[in-house]
């Protein structure tokens, strides 16, 4: 409702209350004021009809007063007229033998008894009377003295007057006044409110306009303008708020469309108000940057993706999701970070390029559409998943697989795409010179011939990573190897040859050992397997193997076939020393007794490989 409207239904409600409350009380005023005058003729009938009784007693025509009585009550105004004789007059002078003398009802009775008057209004549609009795008491100080001519005591009802006023007269004037009064005030409200539609008018229709436009623009449409109003005043306002309203429009508007792009349309996909929609990317960035700024200053890898993962909790709400780094290289999978409660619906760790959607069509991969959409995963614990491939080198690729439950989460996930994509393009430059360090680090770590680990591999693992695990109750068993008359083939069939064989028997020993262990080229043809937690039958177990599947390996070189043996011997660490290097030391002394006694065998360390001197310091 307009407020133009609203002001016109206050004051026509308060004018015709006003109405209500005037015409009440000049209603009740003009019925009282009745009521008053014909009580006034009453009391100068009663008093004219008394002092005439008085004469005829005086003259002696008292047997005239009927004619009296009937030529009073034909007064116009008087309905009807009559004399009540009381007790006291009547045992003095007889009962009287006139009708019109005797009490009519209990009025006039009551009046006889008490000798105080009473006035009843008697009111219908038609017509209006007033009927009043008033009482005669004796009073020695009338004139002539009532007590000189009655036997009564002073005060006593000697009788009463009643008479009935027709009253008419006085409450159609009163109505004719009240409908006077109404007609007024009726022409006085009409005149108010036009009045209030011409010159209010424009003030509300103002007041409306604005009104409704500041509703629309925190509504979050910028594209409403105020219409002018009729006003000068209001000219100049209506000209400030539009230009306003444009200036936000146009800000705004701004910055969704440039930097929308930013944060990849994640706000605006959420809040239809513009200004919310800047707020969001506005924040969306900031948080951006001050993720960029620190895991600039972060110091390996590791650290960048923990960063990445409290993003990803913390701060853009994802409950259920896994971070894969694939290396494309080697088309392997590793698990970067899983959360704790849910399996992920993808358990692909090998052949990615091909197996993973995601990777293989460089595509995010929603099963909102199509459940199926990918063959590999399957969902047990939830409804469906994304997963986002991210491409950091050509050896190198992210995917981040999130699981949702129910199709609110879906959707609210969905939104989210755009920012997880920022997030991880900021974390790309950072991420692919970490991972070049790591591989120009790993480069000086590892030997060209075999891809086996080098000797610095094993000064670093000694001196940084065994420490820790030695806190933690690691053990360790340490193998020495060595081919047997390795020198032969060298000097037989050439160096190449040498080479090939030393790759064979890298290859046998990566084939063979498990994923917590490593292996070390220590030297020419000398190796050094380091395997955590083993146990007696582990290791020997490993040895055995390595030593027998070498054996086996033919190789053919200037159209001759032969086959080569490798020594080992091994030690543990700590129950046969705590020092790695002793039991290093120990390992090729068993490899050493392996030589000695014949070669192509396996030797376990025992106290009595020592010599005397050792034994003691043992
Ligand atoms: P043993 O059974 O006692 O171990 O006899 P061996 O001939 O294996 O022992 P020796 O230590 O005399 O010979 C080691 C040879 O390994 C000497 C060296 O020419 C050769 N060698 C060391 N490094 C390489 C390499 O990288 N390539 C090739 N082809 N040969 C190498
Ligand atoms: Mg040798
Ligand atoms: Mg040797």
């Amino acid at each position: 409702m307009d407020s133009n409207k609203k002001i016109t239904i206050i004051i026509f409600s308060m004018v015709t209350l006003l109405t209500i409350v005037i015409v009440a009380l000049v209603a009740i005023g003009s019925r009282e004021s009745g009521y008053n005058g014909a009580k006034k003729r009453a009391y100068l009938a009663a008093d004219i009809v008394k002092e005439t009784l008085t004469s005829h007693m005086i003259n002696g025509t008292m047997d005239k007063r009927e004619t009296f009585l009937t030529s009073i009550s034909q007064i116009k105004e008087i309905k009807d007229l009559w004399i009540i004789r009381g007790e006291t007059v009547s045992q003095q002078f007889g009962k009287s033998t006139n009708r019109n003398e005797k009490p009519r009802d209990e009025i006039d009775e009551k009046v006889l008894q008490t000798g105080k008057e009473i006035l009843l209004p008697n009111e219908s549609l038609e017509s209006a009377t007033l009927r009043i009795t008033i009482p005669y008491t004796a009073s020695s100080h009338d004139k002539p003295n009532c007590l000189s001519c009655h036997t009564a005591k002073e005060g006593e009802v000697l009788g009463a007057i009643s008479l009935e006023f027709d009253i008419q007269d006085d409450r159609i004037s009163s109505i004719t006044v009240l409908l006077n009064i109404i007609a007024i005030i009726t022409v006085f409200l009409i005149l108010i409110l036009i009045y209030i539609s011409r010159k209010i008018k424009p003030y509300t229709s103002s007041f409306d306009s604005i009104t409704e436009v500041l509703k629309k623009v925190h509504e979050g449409d910028y594209s409403v303008r105020a219409k002018e109003g009729v006003l000068k005043e209001d000219k100049e306002a209506f000209q400030w708020l539009n230009e306003i309203i444009e200036k936000l429009e146009t800000v705004l508007t701004g910055i969704e469309k440039n930097l929308t792009a930013f944060v990849h349309n994640r706000a605006s996909s959420t809040n239809s108000d513009k200004l919310l929609t800047a707020k969001k990317i506005i924040e969306d960035i900031t948080e951006i940057y001050n993720y960029k700024k620190t895991i600039e200053t972060d110091l390996t890898k590791d650290d960048i993706y923990y960063r990445l993962v409290q993003v990803f909790k913390d701060k853009l709400k994802i409950e259920n999701f896994c971070i894969y780094e694939n290396d494309l290289k080697r088309d392997l999978r590793k698990v970067i970070f899983s959360t704790k409660d849910s399996m992920p619906c993808c358990s692909l760790l090998k052949n990615i390029k091909e197996q993973c959607r995601a990777e293989r069509t460089d595509t995010v991969v929603l099963s909102e559409n199509f459940p199926e959409i990918c063959r590999i995963a399957t969902c047990d614990n939830c409804t469906d998943y994304i997963c986002i491939p991210f491409t950091i080198n050509k050896h190198k690729s992210i995917t981040v697989h999130i699981m949702c439950d129910g199709k609110e989460h879906l959707e609210d996930t969905k939104y989210k795409i755009g920012i997880i994509k920022k997030y991880l393009e900021e974390t790309k430059p950072i991420l692919e010179s970490k991972i070049l360090m790591d591989v120009l680090r790993e480069r000086n770590l590892i030997d060209g011939l075999t891809g086996l680990y080098n000797r610095k591999y094993l000064d670093d693992f000694i001196e940084k990573r065994m420490p820790q695990e030695l806190l933690l109750g690691s053990s360790y068993a340490v193998m020495f190897l060595d081919i047997d008359y390795f020198k032969m083939v060298n000097d037989t069939y050439g160096h190449d040859a040498g080479d090939a064989i030393l790759q064979k028997l890298s290859k046998t020993m990566k084939a063979e050992i498990s994923d917590k262990d490593f292996i070390i080229r220590f030297g020419g043809e000398e190796f050094l397997i380091i395997m955590e937690n083993p146990t007696e039958e582990s290791a020997k177990d490993l040895a055995t193997r390595i030593n027998s599947e070498f054996a086996k390996l033919v190789y053919t070189f200037n159209n001759e076939s032969f086959s080569k043996t490798v020594s080992i011997g091994y030690a543990f660490l700590p129950s046969d020393t705590d020092q790695m290097w002793k039991c290093i030391k120990f390992a090729d002394l068993c490899l050493y007794k392996a030589k000695e006694t014949g070669r192509n065998k396996v030797i376990r360390f025992t106290k009595d490989l020592l010599i005397n001197k050792d034994k003691d310091n043992y």
